[in-house]
């Protein structure tokens, strides 16, 4: 039996309704019984119930409690099934880790995507992969190269540590409620080799925040609170360029030239 439940703005509840787009999310996402598959923000179970006949000793995060008591009666007979109910913002990833990789799956709620993201990050070396539902614009952010309008923090930073690879595009009606935007699905695959490598990754993040908080200015301009190194920087890069004209392999030279000298400063 599925007890009604009303959708809840404020956890950001867009229920997946079309048939056609969970099977497609299913199929993408290949899941098979030895994964460390973990669904965020199950809802009702409509991705869930699939998931869970490939994989039987899948866990969910829910934040939701009155969801929680619906999971556990739609779910009843599954005995390996982990229902938890945890903020995934809130959530300690490792602690999922058993030796396998993590592989993480939700329709995320999209006021929480972006910083979610960032958390997840974190923890980005015990990930397999992800499959996430967001905005469309959040994808595009994504998966942006430079140049691009929609290239920035999101772009670096999810690009430094994964492959980006959109699968789904997900009109409105296939929710309910219907959100007010595009949605698609993204696949993302953290490296386990990552292609450029940052010597201090706090100071990467740092570097790249604050040369997108003023994306207009010359990067020269962006970097003056490293005014000392900026000679060094401009030997390898361009100082009249914009931060939305640098590659990601730029912010990890930036990085590591001001880290190296930082050192010798010492
Ligand atoms: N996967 C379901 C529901 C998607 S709606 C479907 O496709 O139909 C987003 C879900 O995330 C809701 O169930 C909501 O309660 C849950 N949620 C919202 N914020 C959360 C958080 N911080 N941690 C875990 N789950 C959250």
């Amino acid at each position: 039996m599925t007890i009604s439940h009303k959708p809840r703005k404020r956890f950001g509840q867009n229920f997946l309704v079309d048939q056609q787009i969970i099977d497609q999310i299913v199929s993408a996402i290949g899941a098979n019984s030895n994964d460390n598959l973990i669904e965020i923000g199950p809802g009702t179970g409509a991705i869930t119930k699939h998931l869970v006949k490939l994989c039987p000793k899948m866990s969910l995060i829910e934040l939701d409690r009155d969801l929680i008591e619906i999971l556990k009666n739609n779910f009843i007979d599954l005995q390996d099934l982990k229902i938890s109910n945890m903020d995934a913002l809130k959530t300690d990833f490792s602690q999922f880790y058993d030796g396998r990789k993590l592989r993480l799956v939700g329709n995320l709620p999209y006021n929480i995507s972006t910083p979610l993201l960032f958390h997840l990050l974190t923890v980005g070396h015990l990930i397999q992969d992800m499959h996430f539902m967001l905005q469309r614009e959040v994808v595009d952010r994504m998966n942006a190269i430079p140049g691009e309008k929609s290239y920035g923090r999101l772009s670096v930073m999810i690009q430094y540590n994964c492959r980006v690879m959109p699968l789904i595009p997900v009109p409105p009606e296939s929710f309910s409620p219907a959100p007010k935007v595009q949605s698609a699905v993204v696949r993302l695959k953290p490296y386990s080799q990552k292609p450029f490598i940052a010597s201090d990754e706090i100071l990467l993040s740092t570097i790249v925040k604050l040369c997108f908080q003023q994306r207009r200015k010359t990067l020269r301009n962006c970097l003056r609170p490293y005014d000392s190194y900026s000679s060094s920087i401009g030997q390898v890069i361009d100082l009249t360029s914009r931060p939305e004209e640098l590659s990601i392999r730029d912010f990890v030279d930036i990085t590591n030239i001001i880290n190296q000298l930082k050192d010798k400063d010492l």
